[in-house]
């Protein structure tokens, strides 16, 4: 942990709170409403010029590129804290179903549905924007809450307390500070943390579409090869949602195109299941540089990582802000269980909660990395070999059910 060396100008405010929270997305939110929620008082920094937080609007808006298949834990975390219900429902797309397709010649697949796994829903897709705007309105209503706008430029750890200095000179004191700012986090870069960074040389490119069949609420992945991993995600009514995680090359290739042209690319998987796709307006499309980063701790010295700042994953199988959920529940549960004589920046404390999340994070790590790595591989013994393991699983209800369990977070 770096020392305190910033000068703090004379005079400069100095806020004191149990807990800052750094960060401004979903995650950052989440654990800032559940500290508060739970009792502790919360600075929440944000960086300057962040927007102010901007009220649901009425009226149909565009549908937003980023979104989320949301898992059983951010369903019940989220739920907990009274956002679930703040979520603008007609826009939530429960996922019933899921079909995952191999390649080559002799593709193989594997389906799994809410009805066999006795659940009303598997999954939900929510959009960044209806996530966000639900937590911003949860935020402005939470007692023990002071958002602050400001640029961080040192953190320093000592026995008694954690002290955040921003550029201005104006200090945030507290007896923890929670890292969730992101996969690039500036708290990560200011702890004695080692990190594994390995790019994928993909770009996951995003772009909504309606379909000319229902989809009934079923989410489509094909794992091509050559040209990656394509994912078709269920929107309320005949809408679908891309996320394909495409080699460099063809990324730069699949935005330069128009949504037009995608579509016709599309259709070479998903036109026997949905029909004819078509750009949903106004044309949006995104691309998202992908890799993987393992930091070698989720804890420092008065330091919890959470979310990506703890661990970026391949988003295959969906489940990067749901494992940042699972971080924000254990965190929670474990300061919460804490002994009386234990301070909220205790390192026990902290380390019970990096023991709690270990297994987790590995195993979504190497799984998500495994897959990557086994399906963009473009070697037909590979092919035939995950395409065999693919039609396998397809068999065995009982290893499917604790699969699919797992993916739900249940
Ligand atoms: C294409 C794609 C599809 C995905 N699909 C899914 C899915 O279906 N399901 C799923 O669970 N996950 C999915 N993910 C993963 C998910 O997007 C991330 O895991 C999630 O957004 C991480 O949230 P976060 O709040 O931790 O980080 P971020 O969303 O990166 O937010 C970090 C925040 O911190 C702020 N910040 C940065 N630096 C500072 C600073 N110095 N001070 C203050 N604030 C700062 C940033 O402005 C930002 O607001 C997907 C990812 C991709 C790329």
């Amino acid at each position: 942990m770096n020392s305190l060396s910033t000068s703090v100008t004379p005079g400069a405010a100095r806020r004191v709170s149990d807990i800052c929270v750094v960060g401004n997305g979903a995650i950052a939110k989440t654990t800032a409403l559940g500290l508060a929620q739970a009792g502790h008082t919360v600075t929440l920094l944000v960086p300057p010029g962040a927007p102010a937080p901007a009220p649901a609007t009425v009226g149909e808006q565009p549908w937003d590129v980023r979104v989320y298949a949301l898992n059983h834990t951010a369903h019940r975390l989220l739920s907990s804290l009274k956002v679930w219900g703040a979520l603008d429902q007609d826009r939530v797309a429960p996922v019933e179903s899921m079909v995952v397709n191999g390649d080559g010649a002799k593709p193989g697949d594997l389906a799994f549905d809410a009805f066999g796994a006795h659940v009303g829903a598997l999954a939900w897709i929510v959009e960044d924007r209806n996530l966000n705007q639900a937590l911003d309105a949860a935020l402005r209503f939470a007692p023990h809450i002071e958002i602050v706008q400001g640029r961080a430029s040192a953190l320093a750890a000592t026995l008694d307390a954690a002290t955040i200095t921003l550029d201005d000179g104006s200090s945030i004191v507290s007896d923890l500070v929670v890292g969730a700012d992101g996969g690039q986090s500036w708290v990560r870069g200011q702890c004695d943390i080692g990190l594994d960074y390995r790019p994928y040389h993909q770009q996951a490119v995003v772009a909504n579409f309606s379909c000319e069949r229902p989809h009934h609420g079923a989410a489509f992945q094909w794992f091509t090869g050559q040209e990656g991993i394509v994912a078709l995600l269920p929107l309320p009514g005949n809408r679908v949602s891309l996320v394909w995680s495409a080699p460099d090359a063809l990324a730069a290739t699949l935005m330069d195109e128009t949504l037009s042209e995608m579509a016709v690319r599309l259709a070479v998987w998903s036109e026997a299941r949905l029909g004819a796709l078509r750009p949903l307006l106004p044309e949006t499309v995104k691309g998202l540089p992908l890799a993987l980063i393992r930091p070698h701790a989720m804890v420092a010295p008065r330091v919890a990582l959470v979310g990506d700042a703890a661990h970026v994953v391949h988003p295959l199988a969906g489940h990067g802000m749901n494992l940042g959920f699972a971080d924000v529940a254990q965190l929670l549960e474990t300061l919460a269980a804490r002994e009386a004589h234990r301070g909220l920046g205790d390192e026990r404390l902290l380390a019970r909660y990096a023991r709690a999340r270990y297994e987790d994070v590995l195993l979504m790590q190497a799984t998500t990395d495994g897959l990557a790595r086994l399906f963009c591989a473009d070697l037909e013994p590979l092919r035939v070999a995950r395409n065999f393991g693919l039609n396998l699983l397809n068999k065995f209800p009982m290893l499917k059910r604790r699969l699919v369990s797992h993916a739900m977070g249940k």
